[in-house]
């Protein structure tokens, strides 16, 4: 029988109502001959809770213990749903990530998949069991110790079953009926889109669409795993949602799918660093080693052999970023004026594949920011993006103004 995965976020399952609803809609899915894998997040606002009391128990604590204490969440709503199936008479079973088992990495926190083999769950569907009910977010490490994902992980174990199960689709069921083309919090025009490219979607998670784990579409992307994000509190139809997928199955659409925005990013420069081989590197790798995550990054002409480099890297990182570079000046690495933070810039990004094969998006995207009198501090581009640094103060503005000037409130 084919297999579909069903992964349902915090929202989706925060009592036990919502879980009986969400059972529900797997029970639909069954009764079409799917066998189901259904992935589970921890009911909301629990993994919080439970990463409260480990910081408060132990403030440095060890990974392994957190890991164990923080997992937790997902094998109570794992269980309460397979008992809910099973009184709905869906023969189900539970699943914690060690049973499966879940392969990770020993990075405790941020581990990564390495495999899931599939004999177990599919033994059971032999035998009848229609719906293994998974505990997501968590796995096992080569010592045979608990580890968990990062948070948001839940999305990403939900692709990685699909892929390794071959799974027609992988539907995440969450608190929004889709993927848009915008913030529709910001921009009453955004539209849903009924499909998205998985790079478009790549880029769009990245620069802070919150719809899905930035890595889950990463793994969606290599696998080509469908992925369908829809809403659990609305009733669903075949077609309901944004499919994410490969852009191949998208017909036509506009130049531009989306405008993305972030919030709090932080422009900071270098004034009069040396210009000779090796700046850069230096720079950065003082950076890196901070783990200061630096994203546009622009040299400026040098004169007289001095010129100013630029980056920006998220606000709540500019004091690291501060302390990375004063120490790389004391050591005599590396020479510079002055380090200028500017802490009240925001990004604004337009994104599309189609600015692959169209010229003109950037003039575009210039010109309409322009009639608006916003200033544009930063500019960076990609093969199907382009991104801006502005002023954090007309953020809503430029989203608005873009997302109209591309007609995004329009089906392509
Ligand atoms: N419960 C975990 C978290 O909140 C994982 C997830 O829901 O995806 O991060
Ligand atoms: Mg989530």
């Amino acid at each position: 029988m084919p297999v579909l995965v069903m992964k349902f976020g915090g929202t989706s399952v925060a009592t036990l109502d919502r879980i009986k609803r969400a059972a529900k809609r797997v029970g639909v899915e069954v009764a079409k001959g799917y066998d189901v894998i259904v992935i589970v997040s921890a009911m909301s606002g629990k993994t919080n809770e439970l990463v409260g009391w480990v910081n408060e128990t132990s403030p440095m604590y060890d990974a392994r213990e957190y890991d164990a204490v923080v997992s937790s969440g997902e094998n109570v709503t794992a269980g309460l749903m397979a008992l809910t199936l099973q009184e709905m008479d869906v023969p189900a079973r539970s699943w914690q990530g060690w049973q499966v088992p879940v392969k990770t990495t020993s990075s405790h926190s941020a581990a990564r998949i390495e495999e899931i083999p599939t004999e177990n769950i599919m033994g059971r569907f032999e035998q009848g069991m229609r719906v293994a009910v998974v505990a997501g977010f968590q796995g096992v490490s080569p010592e045979g110790r608990i580890t968990t994902l990062g948070r948001g992980g839940s999305d990403t174990t939900a692709v990685a079953f699909a892929a390794a199960f071959g799974a027609e689709r992988c539907d995440i069921y969450t608190d929004v009926d889709g993927v848009y083309t915008t913030d529709p919090r910001i921009c009453e025009k955004a539209r849903k889109l009924d499909r998205i490219a998985f790079e478009e979607m790549l880029e769009l998670a990245s620069l802070g669409a919150k719809v899905l784990q930035t890595r889950s579409v990463e793994l969606a992307m290599r696998y080509k795993v469908r992925l369908r994000v829809l809403s659990s509190f609305e009733e669903q139809s075949d077609e309901a949602g944004t499919l994410v997928c490969d852009e191949d199955e998208i017909m036509e659409s506009n130049v531009v799918a989306g405008v993305a925005h972030s919030r709090d990013e932080a422009k900071m420069t270098l004034l009069s660093v040396a210009d000779r081989p090796g700046i850069a590197a230096t720079i950065f790798t003082a950076l890196s080693d901070a783990n200061v995550n630096v994203d546009m990054i622009v040299q400026n002409i040098s004169e007289e052999g001095r010129t100013d480099m630029t980056f920006s890297c998220p606000t709540d990182q500019v004091a690291r970023a501060d302390k990375a570079l004063a120490a790389a000046k004391a050591d005599g690495v590396l020479n510079f004026s002055e380090l200028v933070a500017d802490t009240n810039v925001c990004k604004v990004s337009v994104v599309g594949i189609g600015m692959r094969s169209h010229t003109g998006v950037a003039a575009k995207m210039f010109r309409v920011l322009s009639d608006e009198a916003i200033n544009i501090k930063v500019i960076t581009t990609s093969e199907i993006k382009i991104s801006v640094l502005i002023d954090r103060k007309y953020m809503e503005l430029a989203v608005q103004a873009l997302h109209d000037a591309f007609e995004l409130d329009k089906a392509g």
